[in-house]
């Protein structure tokens, strides 16, 4: 039986951080043995919101060292970087042909970057989804593991599959959004203003780089309140988000306990960002140390992005044949 077609990407924008890892990393090595997966560095998606290139290299690179040293083996997987594939820009044009200008202004998170960047409202940033497709489609893609943020980008990308199939004739396959919990994540930042982010929220985001003072220091930080006011009460989404981290990284003993108390209405914050800060630190030291290796390896770093953009190029350059003919572009 032919293996299902997983994919997935994380921009280049900073450094790598819990919600990534939650909401796709963590999906990503659970996946690797049992799919057919493409993972990528998706760079051409960071140029919408981050333009000045300086920090793209050294960027490209920690998200690959991060990836690996999260446990991704590059071996089972063909882990790329987006701009090493041209047959994905080529998709992106003719999928362009099918998006609607009133759709993508419609997009929550383009309205979100209009108001963050009201300088720089490029064509890039509105046709965002648009390229989105184009990476998932190129290798008819049926999984995308992704977190919550994303669950409308790929809505578009079923619109745009739909749309390509019924006036040329069928070729793309359904891609429908994953998580191994049922639920897509989202994980919030300490502060309870919004996600984690690479750009944004910094000091209430925990990096996978982050030593173990900086980790002390930004849970000591997190948003908490007076406790519960009844028992088994239901918990506000910045507490449950300090148990759903807990549960990543703690005993099951240690979270039942503090459960317990929460339920019981004798949670004492304080102690509980204590153990969580400390399991925390133990959980992130040796993804830190490992990225921080390969990071130096440039050598390794080259092969693996050579031999990923190989990978991924036999399956994109077999969609782009089946396109172009379904399509008559070709003579
Ligand atoms: P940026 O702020 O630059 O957009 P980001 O942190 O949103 O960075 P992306 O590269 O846009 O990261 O997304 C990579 C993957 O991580 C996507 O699958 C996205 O859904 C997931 N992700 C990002 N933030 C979170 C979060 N806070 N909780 C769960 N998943 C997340
Ligand atoms: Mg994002």
């Amino acid at each position: 039986m032919q293996k299902e077609v997983v994919l997935s990407g994380i921009r280049p924008t900073g450094f790598l951080h819990l919600g990534n890892y939650f909401g796709a990393m963590r999906n990503y090595v659970r996946m690797q043995d049992e799919f057919n997966c493409y993972f990528f560095v998706a760079d051409w998606h960071s140029l919408t919101t981050h333009p000045d290139t300086k920090a793209l290299k050294a960027s490209v690179h920690r998200v690959i060292a991060e990836n690996i040293a999260c446990g991704l083996d590059p071996e089972k997987v063909s882990l790329y970087v987006q701009s090493d594939v041209p047959e994905i820009a080529e998709l992106y044009l003719y999928l362009n042909m099918l998006a609607y200008k009133g759709e993508l202004e419609k997009v929550p998170t383009f309205k979100d970057k209009v108001r963050l960047q009201p300088d720089n409202v490029n064509a890039g940033l509105l046709t965002y989804p648009v390229l989105m497709a184009a990476d998932i489609l190129i290798h008819r893609a049926v999984k995308v593991p992704v977190g919550k943020d994303q669950e409308q980008h790929l809505e578009m990308a079923r619109n745009f599959a739909d749309r390509f199939n019924h006036r040329y004739g069928e070729v793309f396959p359904q891609p429908r959004p994953f998580n191994f919990s049922n639920n897509l994540v989202k994980i919030l930042s300490l502060d309870g203003n919004g996600k984690m982010s690479k750009s944004e929220n910094q000091m209430a985001t925990i990096y996978l780089s982050d030593d173990d003072e900086l980790i002390r220091k930004k849970i000591k930080k997190a948003k908490t309140d007076e406790g519960p006011s009844h028992d088994n009460a239901e918990k506000p989404d910045y507490i449950q988000n300090l148990f759903t981290l807990m549960e990543l990284v703690s005993t099951k003993e240690v979270v039942e306990k503090f459960e317990a108390d929460y339920n019981q209405c004798n949670i004492r914050y304080g102690d509980m960002k204590k153990q969580l800060a400390e399991d925390m630190a133990i959980f992130i030291k040796p993804i830190r140390e490992k990225a921080a290796t390969i990071q130096n390896d440039n050598a390794y770093l080259q092969k693996i992005m050579r031999e990923g953009a190989e990978k991924a190029r036999v399956s994109a350059k077999a969609t782009i044949n089946v396109v172009r003919e379904s399509m008559g572009v070709k003579y």
